[in-house]
Order: structure tokens, then C-alpha cells, then sequence
């Protein structure tokens, strides 16, 4: 971690980069609707990569593929001519099942790599680092960014910034904690007609379970979010299933809120189990997901960049619904923003076919772009505005110190 001081190069300005990233528009559009065709789930993202990393080493970039030993994940590194800070833009570039592209993550990569080259080029001799990061994995639990953190990658990070499309644009969002469960359920096999009471099954303990989860609803803050599949339920009819699975989500505003509700989850598979004969083994299937804070200085500087486009920004209603992300687990680590732009009319909901679909009109592209060039902005202030990251990292700082 450097201190970044660096008073002696100037901030490019905006319209140097609003011109850098508009020349980066043709690859930015053709890698984005690649990614969108061929959505990739999680950590098997290898045509996204490829895609990225091709593009970044053509600029110039320093590309490691795989890193911290998650296969699809990549470093794109641009050294600086002297020491200063090391400044990570985030590509997610993971799709849905059954949605593909839903979450939009296609703009999310595209948009990472645009804004780290034109950064570099608008700043050829700039200090310390410019990075993007590959971080795949992010839905399903997956905890890309958890697995890279966990093996050093962010270690000299200063700050890491990305952007996400939705039908809005805000320079904040809350992001609620979430945990990942496997629920598996274990019953004895028999004929479903001949000798079904020689049975015990699973399939009963699992919609018992996701019934006491339902009465549950009621008596739990209205914050909590508990949603779920059944995620195997046997294997034929005529077989009474001897094993069956829930996956099921538990969300709420805090990880220590999640985490209280982890034993009455436990105890309502135990509930079912012990009612249908059957046995209950609860897991998680990943890291749980912090809940999110923004840097409120870096995401006001972002706002400010994309309020200077013409795209109204406002940060988000703390109230409003929220969906969950593993920068939660980095914005603990380090000062992050993750600021949303608007792609769709307000009232699209994400990880739908519609959004799908706004993820790869011009609109979407077109505001991608104005997305980069505030990334852009973001990363050149940092490099060149020593008291930038200065008053990052004391926000960063007091916001730890009150959450504790
Ligand atoms: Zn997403
Ligand atoms: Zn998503």
C-alpha cells in the first residue's frame, strides 16, 4: 500500500476522458454483446476472460489468467512510472441460469476494461497502478471476490471501483448480507405404491421444511428476505425419494442479523426432519455476503462525473429493497463504491428477461460508456489527488470504527 503522494500531475479532464472512452466504444460494445450471447455461469466464465484479457493485453496491460487460484478470475495490471496508489476496477461478467444476462454483468466488463484503458491513456505517465480485476462468480453465492481476497489479490488494492446497470441510477445502494444454504434431507427409498410406509421420504422433509420457513415470514423484521428452490426432489414418482435438497437464501441489512437467523433455519429443518422420519443436514454453500458500504466520497465523486455527462445520479434510498453482492465482503477490506446506472425504464426488474434484453440495446451501451468515463474520472482523481484518498480512506476508517 503506497501513500500516493503525488502532487505534480494534473487530473485529466473530463472531456479528455469522455473522448478516450468514446474511441473505446466499438470494442466496449462488441465485447459486451460477445459476453451477452454467450452467458457463462459461474467460474466457468473462460469466453469472458478470454474476451477481457485479450483486450486489456492489446492495450497494454500486464494480464495474469488465471489468479489467486480461481480459474476464470484475472489481474490486468498498468504499472505507473513511480510509486503512487494501486487503483482496481472491477469486471463481474457472470450470468444467471434460465435468465443469461439478466443482472447485465456483459456492461459491467465491458464497461471495467474501457474505463481502465482510457484512464491509462488519458494519464500515459501516471503513478502506482492501474488494475482491472477480473472477479467472476458473483451469483449463486459464488464469492468470487471472497476466494481472490482470501488469497491476496486485493492485499495492495487502495481503492477498487465498479459499476452496475439497473433501472436506475444511484451512487449508492444498500446491499443486505446473505447467506447461501444447501438444505438436504435424507429419507429411505421403497415402492411408492407397493411398500410405500417401508419409505420415509425426503421430499416430505423438504416441503415441511419450506412450510416452516413460510410460517416463519411473519415473525421476522420485515428487512428479512427468505426465498428458495427446491433444488432436487427425487428421482422418479414411483420411488419415494430417498434424498431431496432446498436451497434457500437468508438476507437481511446486517451479517449478524443473518447469522441469528442461521439457527432458526436450523432448527426448522430439524422441525421437518424429525416429523417425516427423515434426517436434515443444513450447509452453507459459499461464504456468507457482508452487506455493503459505500465510500460516500469516492461515490460522490462518481456522481459528480456522470452529473457532468448529463445523466441524473442521486444516491439510493437506504429503505428501498436491496439485493446482495461479495463486494459487501470487500467494501470491509478496503474503500469500494458500487454505484448503479440506469439501463432500463424504473420498475424493470433485475435477474428478469427484460433486463436481459436492456442489456444489449444502445441505451444500455450508451450509458455504459458514461458509466467508464466516471470510472475513469474516479481512478485519474485518485492517482493525481493525494487528499482524494486521503479523505477516502478516513471515511473508510470511520465507518469501520462505527459498525465495529
Ligand atoms: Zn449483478
Ligand atoms: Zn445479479
Amino acid at each position: 500500500m503506497s501513500t500516493g503522494s503525488d502532487t505534480s500531475t494534473p487530473t485529466p479532464p473530463m472531456a479528455v476522458l469522455a473522448t478516450e472512452v468514446a474511441a473505446l466504444r466499438p470494442r466496449m460494445e462488441a465485447v459486451s454483446l460477445a459476453i451477452h450471447g454467450r452467458p457463462e455461469l459461474k467460474f466457468a466464465e473462460f469466453h469472458a476472460q478470454e474476451l477481457l484479457t485479450d483486450w486489456l493485453a492489446e492495450a497494454g496491460f500486464t494480464v495474469q489468467a488465471p489468479v489467486g487460484g480461481v480459474a476464470t478470475a484475472f489481474a490486468a495490471v498498468h504499472q505507473g512510472s513511480r510509486p503512487g496508489p494501486y487503483v482496481a476496477v472491477l469486471a463481474e461478467y457472470d450470468a444467471l441460469p434460465g435468465v443469461g444476462h439478466g443482472c447485465g454483468h456483459n456492461l459491467i466488463a465491458a464497461g471495467a476494461a474501457a474505463a481502465a484503458i482510457a484512464a491509462v491513456r488519458a494519464l500515459p505517465d501516471h503513478p502506482g497502478t492501474v488494475a482491472v480485476l477480473g472477479t467472476p462468480g458473483e451469483e449463486m453465492g459464488g464469492a468470487g471476490k471472497v476466494l481472490l481476497a482470501e488469497a491476496g489479490v486485493f492485499d495492495d488494492v487502495d481503492a477498487a471501483m465498479m459499476f452496475h446497470p439497473g433501472d436506475r441510477s444511484l451512487t449508492t445502494r444498500t446491499g443486505l448480507a446473505a447467506a447461501h444454504l444447501r438444505i438436504g434431507f435424507t429419507g429411505v427409498s421403497a415402492h411408492a405404491s407397493i411398500s410405500p410406509w417401508l419409505g420415509r421420504s425426503a421430499l416430505a422433509g423438504a416441503q415441511l421444511f419450506l412450510q416452516a420457513i413460510d410460517a416463519m415470514r411473519q415473525f421476522v423484521p420485515p428487512t428479512v428476505r427468505l426465498h428458495g428452490i427446491v433444488s432436487d426432489g427425487g428421482q422418479a414418482p414411483n420411488v419415494v425419494p430417498a434424498y431431496a435438497a432446498v436451497d434457500l437464501y437468508v438476507r437481511d441489512r446486517t451479517a449478524t442479523s443473518v447469522e441469528a437467523l442461521l439457527g432458526r433455519v436450523r432448527d426448522a429443518a430439524e422441525g421437518a426432519a424429525l416429523a417425516t422420519g427423515t434426517e436434515a443436514m443444513v450447509r452453507e454453500t459459499g461464504p456468507l455476503y457482508a452487506e455493503r458500504r459505500d465510500n460516500l466520497v469516492l461515490a460522490e465523486r462518481f456522481g459528480a462525473a456522470v452529473r457532468a455527462l448529463g445523466v441524473e445520479i442521486r444516491p439510493g434510498d437506504p429503505d428501498s429493497p436491496a439485493g446482495s453482492s461479495d463486494i459487501g465482503n470487500l467494501s470491509r477490506l478496503l474503500p469500494v463504491i458500487h454505484p448503479y446506472i440506469q439501463i432500463a425504464d424504473t420498475g424493470t426488474p433485475s435477474h428478469s428477461g427484460a433486463m436481459r434484453e436492456a442489456a444489449a440495446t444502445p441505451l444500455a451501451h450508451d450509458r455504459t460508456q458514461v458509466a467508464a468515463t466516471g470510472l475513469a474520472r474516479v481512478v485519474t482523481e485518485l492517482l493525481t489527488r493525494p487528499d482524494l484518498l486521503a479523505a477516502a480512506r478516513a471515511e473508510f476508517a470511520a465507518r469501520a470504527e462505527a459498525v465495529g
